[in-house]
């Protein structure tokens, strides 16, 4: 069955500049029903989560949907480093929001595990924008179900571990996903590695729970020893011993605050976005990455959109990624094909 067509006038508002026409993410194709993920068999779904209540400072990351998406000032047409047309390659949807009710934290995480679930189950990748880090619970709970419970491996790009047992009293803090996904199983706590982590939080006890877990992190102390691509090597060395997918999950507070303000959380001292950029690239092009989110953008506390450009270029280096291994493919079935030919003769 061929892709639906394009109505010419949409059509030409999607050509046009950046500005104008769908607020979709980079103005791909916006789509809302399940069925039209069957008609458009995208490569990946761009999905919603706008939901904060789970915050503990300042809130605001409801709106992070929104900014993320429009947050670049052209379609990304070539990849300069990886030499791919990201958009080219691979077909790209935004399919809408996780309708999310303020202030009901059970049900705003269904809703995102529901429409996440609709996305991963049929082999779609889903990119998905936060929200608060608390989405990532039921986002990555949907993918590892879709997948298969210890088939998936989490990097997590943050200043903080998010692993405490609760916070203010809630079990389903933006502080605390990452404990609840190793304790329901969703992901091994040894396949489960974080980068980026500094300041004065959690406390110690929580480090103990967390080595307890056989997890593994990478301090901001490290990263500034070894520098980021070592560090990157032997995070993906860690997260692939044993499962052989991937899931992203990047807190834009990794970023220093410096370089990403519209935030909750800010912890002074972190990566830059030439480090976190090609990190995501790095473990995207080295790994099989079937999900990704990235949370905590609050527009609001984002003046001149840098936290939101930051998170935007976040999702375009995992489509580049994954048009430039999509390419490589064919590239090598293309030069398979003539000695096959060849011994056919
Ligand atoms: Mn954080
Ligand atoms: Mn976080």
């Amino acid at each position: 069955m061929a892709r639906p067509e394009i109505p010419p006038s949409l059509r030409a508002q999607m050509d046009g500049p950046a500005y104008l026409g769908p607020a979709t993410f980079c103005k791909v194709v916006g789509i809302t029903e399940e069925e039209e993920l069957e008609r458009w068999r995208p490569d990946v779904a761009v999905i919603g989560a706008p939901y904060d209540d789970s915050t503990t400072y300042r809130p605001g990351a409801r709106f992070g949907p929104r900014a993320v998406r429009v947050a670049n000032y052209q379609i990304p047409e070539w990849h300069l480093d990886l030499e791919v047309a990201p958009f080219e390659e691979l077909v790209v949807v935004d399919y809408g929001d996780a309708v999310c009710p303020p202030g009901d934290v059970l049900r705003a995480h269904q809703a995102v595990y529901e429409r996440v679930s609709q996305v991963a189950r049929r082999g779609i990748v889903p990119a998905v924008i936060g929200g608060d880090h608390s989405i990532t619970l039921p986002s990555a709970t949907a993918v590892a179900d879709a997948v298969g419970r210890g088939r998936l491996g989490v990097v997590h790009f943050d200043a903080h571990a998010d692993t405490a047992a609760e916070s203010f009293g809630n079990p389903l803090s933006h502080g605390t996903p990452m404990r609840r996904l190793i304790e329901s199983g969703a992901v091994p706590g040894r396949n489960f590695v974080q980068i980026g982590l500094r300041g004065y939080w959690p406390p110690r006890e929580v480090f103990e729970w967390m080595r307890d877990q056989g997890m593994r992190w990478h301090l901001m102390e490290e990263i500034w020893r070894l520098g980021i691509a070592e560090v990157v090597r032997r995070a993906v060395a860690e997260a692939m011993d044993g499962p052989e997918l991937i899931y992203i999950s990047v807190d834009i507070d990794v970023l220093d605050p410096g370089f990403a303000p519209g935030t909750g959380t800010p912890e002074p001292g972190g990566l830059s976005p030439v480090d976190l950029l090609r990190a995501i690239r790095q473990v995207a092009l080295r790994t099989k990455v079937v999900g990704m989110d990235v949370v905590e953008v609050a527009p609001a506390n984002d003046p001149a959109e840098l936290t939101a450009q930051n998170a935007n270029r976040c999702f375009m280096e995992l489509l580049s990624a994954l048009a430039a291994k999509r390419r490589q493919g064919q590239r090598l079935a293309a030069l398979r094909e003539p000695v096959e030919a060849r011994r056919d003769r």
